[in-house]
């Protein structure tokens, strides 16, 4: 039985006295051996930072002068190819297009849409080549001000958690899952998902986010349009929107892997505590949330099962880099080898996700992060794991979780009314 509706909670937002905590708050309280009340809650937050291949944009921008090519056949912004249309615009000198966070540049391998979505949304200029119909070549410069719209549309985003993956074999082995080539048997282990911070693991019938649900994209505000791609009632995700002109690019950028261009992002949502079983889905703990280990070859291989508290307990958030210990290699793998750029000669700590490639790249202790190690039980025989690719950012995630928080505290968010 409710005993509250949406409507007294955003009366309350509205006057400042709602109580508000963020999923990790109810969980350390349920870790203290406290059970809270929902008429003590009234909102909880929960969030997400990761890679989320389905991520895609919709743009409308200015190509050229009215006339000047009938309709556009190619696109390609800072060499990043976009697919134009549907909507023709013909003779108008600008395209609608959809650009994927996944696509490559075709001018530099380590840009992709990831990193092309967060250049749009810092507000940068970009370059834009449109092929026309007839062969022109028409290139300008443009930016988020002056496009007529920036839409980012996630096919799937905010999965309620995912798998870890390793390599059993002795092959190194290309994927999407690991920054680099994973090598093998056994020689380090890659993961995603926020565990006991995450959305859908928080809400897990989806009693409350679902359609219509008014969510944090990036720090936008955005709409679920419903469930993802390849949802299921045991592994949901989202398909949420937002614009682009409202996003803080802290919470979006590129991820280089193995097998091609990434992107990350982050959601948070508002759970509104209608009643007692919604509040106790919140009480959710890493240690009782399984985290399957599978066969980097084929995801759907599980080798094996452990726990988000074996991966994200006691384990930093970033790395430490110890200027007086860098050797200036000529090559440095940390260089090579970080997904998002963060390491220029200095630790750009904006463009950093924690994921630790660093930490197991430099082999002469630049850098250090305590990121862990998992005894993976397999065939009676314990081995232990070292994990050298995160590709989930628990520190976003708590950033956004904390943001919404505030957002309602302060009444500049309301819950969605489509009970
Ligand atoms: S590999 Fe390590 S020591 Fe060598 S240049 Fe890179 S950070 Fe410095
Ligand atoms: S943790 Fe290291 S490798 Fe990963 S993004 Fe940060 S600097 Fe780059």
């Amino acid at each position: 039985m409710n005993i509250r509706n949406i409507e007294e909670i955003n009366q309350k937002i509205q006057r400042g006295e709602a109580t508000v905590l963020t999923a990790e708050e109810v969980s350390n309280l349920v870790r203290d051996g406290e059970e809270p009340k929902a008429e003590d809650i009234d909102v909880v937050t929960a969030g997400t930072c990761g890679i989320m291949s389905g991520t895609a944009a919709v743009f409308h921008i200015p190509a050229g002068e009215p006339g000047s090519f009938k309709k556009a056949k190619k696109v390609l912004l800072n060499g990043v190819p976009g697919f134009s249309g549907p909507c023709p615009n013909e003779w108008l000198g600008s395209v609608d297009l959809i650009a994927y966070g996944t696509s490559r540049s075709i001018y530099d391998e380590d840009y992709g849409g990831g990193f092309l979505f967060k250049d749009i949304v810092k507000g940068k200029d970009i370059e834009i080549e449109v092929e026309s119909i007839n062969g022109e070549i028409i290139k300008s410069t443009t930016n988020i001000n002056e496009m007529g719209m920036a839409r980012m549309v996630g096919t799937r985003l905010a999965f309620k958690n995912y798998t870890a993956f390793l390599n059993p074999t002795e092959e190194p082995v290309a994927s999407i899952f690991n920054a680099v080539d994973m090598e093998g048997p056994f020689k380090g282990l890659s993961f995603s998902g926020c565990g006991e911070l995450n959305p859908l693991q928080n809400d897990p019938e989806m009693k409350t986010i679902k359609t219509g649900t008014k969510v944090l994209l990036c720090g936008s505000e955005g709409i679920v349009l419903g469930s993802g791609t390849r949802s299921a009632p045991e592994k949901p995700n989202l398909m949420i929107a937002a614009d682009m002109v409202d996003m803080d690019p802290h919470y979006l950028g590129g991820f280089k892997t193995a097998a091609g261009p990434e992107v990350f992002n982050s959601v948070a949502a508002a759970i509104p505590i209608l009643n007692d079983e919604i509040l106790k889905n919140t009480f959710i703990l890493n240690k009782d949330i399984p985290l399957p280990v599978a066969d980097i070859r084929g995801r759907h291989k599980v080798l094996g099962f452990t726990d988000y508290a074996s991966v994200w307990t006691n384990n930093d958030e970033r790395p430490v880099y110890d200027p007086e210990a860098c050797l200036n290699c000529g090559v440095c793998m940390v260089r090579e080898r970080c997904p998002t750029g963060a390491y220029e000669g200095t630790l750009n700590e904006e463009k950093c996700f924690g994921c630790g490639m660093c930490a197991s790249s430099c082999q002469h202790g630049a850098f250090e992060m305590k990121r862990g190690e998992l005894k993976f039980k397999m065939d009676d025989e314990v081995i232990d794991v070292p994990i050298i690719c995160r590709q989930s950012d628990i520190k976003r995630a708590r950033e956004l979780t904390g943001e919404l928080k505030k957002r309602i505290i302060e009444g500049k968010f309301s819950i969605s009314g489509w009970y």
